[in-house]
């Protein structure tokens, strides 16, 4: 299919669906995608009927018949080629992010080596595949635990990571000898194909990674309700995330739910303050704040509020927001169209319960960028403070107790990630024994890494992903006797 629109001048872009090893098209409606820099229009994928989404079903599930036979150390060494051919196109696949995401290139590259990590990462565990045979109690004979691949799996992926996202769940599928259908954010479609495309060129089995683009319920629907579909692995909203539950329930397909957070950063008056800020102003503005990991509710010793808002501002004033493409830029532009204004309102929420605006000002909630902001005087029960803000808006609240800190930081749904800074090593071993959450930075931000079991509780979700577990979500444990 050719643009419809004038070319732009970023990278070639796959103007389709991945189905069966080639880029393929159809006739009837599309979706335009838009770079969200400049909201001009960069291209088009189709909406898939359902008969093409079954059809992609059925050919993933035929490729899984045949891949499931394949040992894992043949899998391991196409992992490990994907990853190196990742790096190769470490150029095209930055550039296609930053297009349709936003993201600064610098930021873009830095996903690509994460994703190809990924890849290399569950190599390994592929290779390591293997069962238990135990004793069993008398004569009967053993106890004999093998790992089998669960078949088709179904990914549904947001548009924060678009290359990584994919890749730490296919990679942990294929390890296991699972085949993938995919379907991307809308907004960000072409890393996807662009991946597919990359990864077939490698030698990935036609039908192990099939890309469908389309209207996401539907798809949703079709996915779930497939017999052929044994597991589903999602990141994304905690509310979708909670209805994809619901319909997986109707044919036990086993979730992997990754899910919004309501990360606390907790700074104690025995902080060393200026890492706290330089941190947490890191873990606030990637990405534009983008990302489930992202500071949502910074908790700052009522002895220390004024150094810590001076320093953040101070790390705030340093962001160039802009194009991603420009090299200068460091703060890209919100992908969707209307967070700015949903962030704007939850600012003025936040403003006129008693809030005060200590760094930044609102703007106009049309651009697409929005620089960032810091605000003071934030209570528990403002509408701020208990959603997730997904964007560059710092909130600080004040604390003056340990056990009152910790209460309230656990106050919240969500359930995936905390930060804690603190120079003692008793706060340390105390709050993260009692702060909720699957995921704890004591003194540090960077938990993303492929070696840990990355994911939520409570309502931030289900399952793992990274780490050996990250596997086990894509096997079945058969038990044999005899
Ligand atoms: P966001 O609001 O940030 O886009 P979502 O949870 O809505 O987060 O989207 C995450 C992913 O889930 C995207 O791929 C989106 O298309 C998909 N999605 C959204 N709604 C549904 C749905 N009802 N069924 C299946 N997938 C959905």
């Amino acid at each position: 299919m050719k643009n419809i629109y004038s070319p732009h001048s970023g990278p070639p872009l796959l103007y389709g669906s991945w189905i069966e090893g080639s880029l393929i098209n159809s006739a009837g409606p599309k979706t335009t995608i838009y770079n969200p820099f400049d909201r001009t229009p960069i291209g088009q994928v189709p909406e898939l009927n359902d008969e093409l989404v079954n059809e992609a079903i059925s050919q993933a599930h035929l490729c899984f018949t045949e891949w499931k036979k394949s040992t894992g150390h043949s899998r391991a060494k196409l992992l490990r080629a994907i990853a190196a051919a990742l790096r190769l196109e470490e150029d095209l696949l930055a550039q296609t992010i930053t297009l349709e995401q936003g993201k600064p290139l610098i930021e873009a590259r830095a996903e690509v080596a994460y994703s190809a990590a990924y890849l290399d990462w569950f190599a390994g565990e592929a290779e390591r595949i293997r069962g238990e045979i135990l004793d069993g109690p008398d004569s009967t004979g053993s106890i004999q635990i093998r790992f089998e691949p669960v078949g088709v799996a179904a990914l549904i992926t947001p548009w924060n990571f678009p290359l990584a996202m994919i890749t730490r769940k296919a990679a942990a599928a294929w390890a296991a000898g699972c085949s993938v259908v995919c379907k991307p954010a809308p907004e960000t479609p072409f890393t996807a194909l662009r991946f597919a495309a990359i990864a077939t060129a490698s030698g990935l089995p036609a039908g192990a990674l099939q890309i469908i683009t389309g209207d996401a319920p539907r798809i949703g629907d079709l996915l779930l309700s497939s017999p052929l579909v044994r597991k589903l692995s999602f990141t994304g909203s905690t509310a979708i995330g909670k209805l994809l539950m619901a319909k997986a329930a109707q044919r036990m397909i086993r979730p992997t739910l990754e899910l919004g957070g309501n990360a606390p950063f907790i700074v104690w008056d025995d902080a060393d303050l200026e890492q706290a800020a330089r941190d947490g102003a890191a873990a606030k503005f990637r990405n534009s704040g983008q990302t489930c990991i992202s500071v949502n509710r910074f908790f700052v010793h009522r002895s220390f509020v004024e150094p810590v808002v001076k320093l953040l501002s101070e790390q705030a004033e340093k962001l160039r927001p802009g194009n991603g493409f420009d090299p200068e830029t460091t703060l890209g532009p919100l992908t969707q169209p209307n967070r700015h204004n949903i962030l704007n309102n939850l600012v003025n929420d936040a403003l006129s319960s008693g809030a005060t605006c200590s760094f930044g000002t609102l703007t106009d909630p049309a651009q697409s960028i929005m620089p960032p902001i810091i605000l003071t005087d934030i209570t528990d029960t403002m509408r701020i403070t208990k959603e997730e803000l997904f964007g560059p808006v710092c909130s600080i609240l004040v604390f003056d107790e340990d056990e009152e800190v910790i209460t309230r930081a656990n106050a919240s749904p969500a359930g995936l990630i905390a930060y804690v800074y603190t120079s003692s090593a008793k706060r340390l071993e105390w709050a993260s024994q009692n702060l909720e959450a699957g995921m704890i930075g004591l003194n540090q931000t960077r938990l993303s890494l492929v070696h840990a079991p990355f994911g939520g509780i409570k309502e931030s979700g289900i399952g793992r992903e990274g780490h050996s577990m990250g596997m086990r979500e894509y096997q079945n444990v058969k038990y044999c006797s005899g």
